[in-house]
């Protein structure tokens, strides 16, 4: 077997003892004679999965029994439209902080559905909550926690007193400790660093059920997943089951604090060389810059090609940016390594020196 280095933004490396587990339990899953994604979504085998993933993103995040755990489908991009028409009007329309691509769309999906302005714009607006004004009477305020694409993450999820804050967290779900608590919402796709594509966790707060105003049609409204506990139809039953891998192995590993901890210790790595470098060049200032995703440029397609093709090279997989801003992204998510990061830095440097 050779297992390349993967730096994919998503869908994205998953950690070898789950793939592992996986592959083990594949044809017969602990005793039942097939696999779980042969077996019924309301077998006992597959609720005592469901349950325990809950319990155990539950433990993660150390949520309070105030919130619902989701596991939905339409992926996080079904949120961005699912948020809008679940929560009720307010006087004021809803606030959005657009801090990259992820968050614009989230903005044009939202239009579809009812008012928004757009609060603060630009990386600078995660770390400079004052520039968004006075949000007191808005239904919520929707931020995007990382931007995927362009590498910029709020330094914590912004405490906005009685306005309910919803947060896109897929592309840094499991990286940090982030006081989920405080906000009103908080969704993840997946594929960025919990399992297969499939499945979107939700954890909302009952209040935003509670205040649900009306009737939506039952797969567009949080209140019915709730009660139907994410089995109002088939659920993604495969990618559900390798979402709770993924929790145990977190767990496992030390939880969000030691994810935490290597992430950092990853990014420093990777900044250090792009900060001293003549060649590599990055944006952002200091204090809104990712610890997960990581794009630079090298001055040119011409160059940028040379570099991924080197990087090929060496069996450093997936490093092309994002077709939107060109260049490269390397993420770091929970089952790259450190070692990774450093055979990646190397590499870097070795190509800066030849260049
Ligand atoms: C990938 C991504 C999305 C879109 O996720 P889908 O599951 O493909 O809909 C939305 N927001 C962020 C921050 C992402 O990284």
């Amino acid at each position: 077997m050779n297992r390349s280095i993967n730096f994919s933004a998503g869908p994205a490396a998953l950690p070898l003892a789950v793939l592992e587990r996986v592959q083990d339990e594949l044809l017969d899953y602990r005793g039942l004679g097939h696999s779980i994604m042969e077996t019924s979504h309301r077998s006992p085998e597959f609720m005592e999965l469901a349950d325990r993933s809950k319990r155990n993103l539950r433990a993660i995040y150390g949520l309070n029994d105030d919130f619902e755990v989701l596991f939905l489908q339409g992926g996080a991009t079904l949120q961005f439209a699912m948020i809008p028409m679940n929560f009720p009007d307010g006087g004021r329309p809803a606030g959005y902080v657009d801090t990259g691509v992820w968050a614009s769309k989230a903005i044009s999906e939202a239009r579809c559905i009812r008012e928004v302005d757009v609060l603060a714009s630009g990386a600078s607006a995660c770390s400079d909550i004052v520039s968004w004004g006075n949000c007191e009477g808005r239904p919520y305020v929707h931020i995007t926690a990382n931007e995927t694409v362009n590498g910029v993450q709020f330094p914590e999820l912004p405490s906005m007193g009685d306005t309910p804050v919803c947060a896109d967290i897929s592309s840094e779900f499991l990286t940090r400790p982030l006081d989920v608590n405080s906000a009103s919402l908080a969704y993840a796709g997946a594929q960025k660093n919990a399992g297969p594509a499939g499945v979107t966790i939700v954890i909302v707060h009952r209040e935003v059920i509670d205040a649900m105003s009306g009737e939506l049609p039952s797969m567009l409204s949080y209140r019915r997943h709730a009660r139907a506990g994410s089995m109002l139809n088939t659920p993604a039953t495969f990618s559900w089951y390798v979402a709770g891998l993924v929790f145990e192995w977190v767990l496992a590993e030390g939880g969000v604090a030691e994810m935490e901890r290597r992430t950092e210790v990853k990014s420093r790595l990777l900044y250090h060389v792009l900060d001293q470098s003549d060649l590599y060049l990055t944006t952002l200032p200091s204090e809104c810059r990712s610890r997960v995703n990581v794009p630079f440029w090298l001055g040119s397609e011409t160059m940028d090609q040379k570099f991924l093709e080197a990087a090929e090279g060496r069996g450093l997989r997936n490093l092309k940016g994002h077709q939107r801003v060109g260049g490269i992204r390397a993420s770091l998510y929970n089952a790259v390594s450190e070692s990774d990061v450093r055979q990646l830095v190397e590499f870097m440097q070795d190509f800066e020196r030849t260049a």
